[in-house]
């Protein structure tokens, strides 16, 4: 007997607890991140005694101070909170491993090099003895005259010119702890001719290639081929050469990087051994080694995958077990050789930053399948194709069998396909044409209905066919090249979900499309609990308010990495701390304004007086011929004018509306 389904198919009753389950909040948001008993997202920032931040209520209250979206919130407490356990987690291996000797955290300036981001992790970690590290001249310049003190740790990996080197060896004879990593053979020879025939033979560290490779995105960063540091062959040439110099205990720092975001903790965990190994080797040979930096690498859950899903952005081990890991790996090989362990230094960028920046995104519009009105009227003449969908789309019921739903679907492809070729034949009018496809869609709308709610495992393609056609495209107010790099170009997923009433169920499927003229210029991969991730899964958008989408763990890279496609700059930002004295629990520290269009065209050479004097003469000349009166073409000046101090994105309180 066949059931009998009503359309619509209505489900009004959805949770919390399942927005949580469906857009994985646990796995890539705890423990900063949830959905209040509101249906809001809440930053628990771990700033002490501070309640939960209701990320609707900042948007408000920035909204309310004229800050222009998109714009990114910096939860500076979580900078904070991820340093402070950073530090915990290796205090605590050290402890449970008996490690005679303390780690040294090292913040890398190329992950996020906002000054005030720096100033915040470098604060907190003003405790722990936390130093930075630099990879380029300018790295370097920014972060020399923030060294603390004369202990602070300033390590300078990258490749390193004439002026770069002369600067570190300037800040040693200051009395700074910076070390200089020789990364290729002609560093050193650098090094040497700048300072030992002067007299002054700087401290410096070397940069080994591993044999052993990392895992996850960013391998290539070592291995044997990897393009950084020294082989073993070189490192042996260079230990010879400090030996006959007899400055063999200039030689304090060995360092060694596997790649960011390192997946799987048995690479790490062959790496530090390898590095270990080599390090007591040095060391039992008379090299003064005391430091060894393993690098970056500690990972970060954007989208932790389940073991058959193709994609996996994610690391299978805690910050906890990747202290352990390092800590426990180096005893155990410099005990096997009977050397004093060193000071650990890690060089974590990723891991501190990423959960505290969350990019706030309005949206524009939405793009959907058109569905068939009840008013619409088939032609008395329409095709008999047409026909076939208009009426079945009609029906009130439709039956609840997935096969017939299957059959159904079938058959409305080839009568849509034939109504499609009769149309660019000549035998359709575009209006029996639109009536076709809207009568399409809205079939397509009740037979994806009835297979959803048959829960068929493993779901038919059909259904995977039918998501497709029916996800609409959301148009939003940012730029993937200039605020998600890594999601174009290696195709990095980051967590997107709306950011509020997430109390009502997602029944759309949203494809989030940017604002510039590029088709790469989408989100193409969703974390999402659904096996097909090639969409998001939302609530209707309706014109209620400004409708928000939340893109997080965006701290690490992003930031600045931006590219200036179409010409569109960086966003607004918005620093916030926790504080429960606070009518909302928070306050909001510092608004940075976005670019403004005048000083993205200053990039590339475009400069206000010359635009306006190009402007004018073309107005003039217009007022001139007689085409607008003169106050008419004043105004369109001024009007010119006034748009470079805008933000270079949409406002999204004007988009759309008549500009007459
Ligand atoms: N150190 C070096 C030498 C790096 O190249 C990098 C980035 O790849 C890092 C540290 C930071 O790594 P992560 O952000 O994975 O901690």
């Amino acid at each position: 007997m066949s059931q009998l389904l009503d359309i619509p198919v209505d489900e009004p009753d959805w949770t919390i607890e399942q927005s949580a389950e469906l857009y994985r909040v646990d796995s890539w948001g705890a423990p900063y991140f949830f959905i209040n008993p509101q249906g809001r997202v809440a930053a628990s920032t771990g700033a002490q005694a501070a309640s939960p931040i209701d990320v609707v209520a900042v948007v408000e209250e920035a909204r309310r101070r004229g800050v222009d979206f998109p714009a990114l919130i910096r939860f500076q407490d979580v900078l904070r909170a991820q340093v402070r356990r950073l530090n915990r987690a290796f205090h605590a291996a050290i402890e449970a491993a008996g490690y005679e000797n303390v780690y040294r955290g090292v913040y890398p300036i190329k992950v996020n090099q906002l000054h005030e981001v720096v100033d915040e992790i470098l604060d907190a970690g003003r405790e722990f003895g936390l130093g930075l590290e630099c990879g380029s001249k300018a790295e370097l310049i920014a972060a020399l005259p923030h060294l603390q003190d004369d202990e602070t740790l300033l390590i300078c990996n990258g490749v390193k010119d004439h002026t770069m080197l002369g600067l570190m060896i300037a800040a040693q004879r200051l009395g700074k702890n910076v070390i200089p990593v020789v990364e290729k053979p002609k560093e050193f020879v650098d090094l040497k001719a700048q300072s030992w025939s002067k007299g002054v033979v700087p401290n410096l560290g070397v940069r080994i290639r591993l044999g052993a490779a990392g895992s996850g995105r960013w391998a290539d960063s070592s291995g044997p081929h990897s393009k950084f540091g020294l082989s073993v062959a070189e490192l042996v040439q260079l230990v010879d050469e400090l030996e006959l110099g007899g400055l063999t205990d200039r030689l304090k720092l060995l360092h060694c990087h596997l790649g960011s975001q390192i997946a799987d903790i048995q690479a790490l965990k062959q790496a530090g051994r390898e590095a270990a190994q080599i390090y007591a080797s040095l060391v039992k040979r008379g090299v003064g080694l005391r430091y060894l930096d393993v690098g970056g690498g500690l990972g970060v859950n954007y989208d932790k995958a389940g073991a058959e899903e193709e994609i996996d952005a994610g690391v299978n081990y805690s910050m906890q077990e990747y202290a352990n890991a390092v800590v426990v790996g180096i005893k155990e090989v410099c005990d096997g050789q009977s050397v004093p362990v060193p000071t650990i230094i890690t060089e974590s960028g990723r891991a501190i930053t990423a959960h505290h920046s969350v990019l706030i995104v309005p949206v524009l519009g939405t793009q959907t399948r058109e569905a068939l009105g009840t008013e619409t009227v088939l032609p008395a003449d329409a095709h008999e194709s047409t026909r076939g969908l208009f009426e079945r789309a009609r029906l009130t019921t439709h039956p609840a069998d997935p096969n017939e739903a299957l059959e159904a679907f079938h058959e409305a492809k080839r009568r849509h396909d034939e109504t499609r070729t009769l149309f660019a034949l000549g035998y359709l009018s575009l209006q029996e044409r639109a009536i076709a496809d809207r009568a399409f869609w809205s079939l397509c709308r009740v037979l994806l209905g009835i297979l959803e709610a048959a829960d068929l495992e493993p779901p038919p393609a059909e259904q995977g066919e039918l998501e497709g056609l029916l996800t609409d495209q959301i148009l939003c107010d940012f730029s993937v090249f200039q605020s998600m790099l890594d999601h174009w170009a290696i195709g990095q997923p980051f967590p997107i979900m709306p950011i509020d009433r997430l109390d009502q169920r997602p029944a759309q499927r949203g494809l989030l499309v940017d604002l510039t003229c590029d088709s790469d210029g989408k989100v193409t991969h969703y974390v999402s609990a659904r096996p097909d991730k090639s969409f998001l899964p939302v609530r209707p958008f309706d014109s209620v308010g400004p409708e928000c989408i939340g893109f997080f763990l965006m701290g690490a890279y992003e930031d600045i990495m931006g590219d200036a496609h179409n010409l569109f700059g960086r966003v607004s930002e918005i620093h916030v701390y926790a504080d429960d004295d606070e009518e909302e629990n928070f306050w909001i520290e510092k608004i940075i304004p976005g670019t403004a269009v005048q000083e993205m065209l200053a990039q590339v050479q475009y400069f206000p007086n010359d635009l306006h004097r190009r402007m004018s003469e073309i107005v003039r000349a217009k007022i001139q011929d007689g085409v607008v009166r003169p106050t008419v073409g004043m105004g369109i000046l001024e009007q010119y004018m006034a748009c470079l101090q805008q933000s270079t994105y949409c406002d999204p309180g004007t988009f759309g509306q008549d500009a007459s």
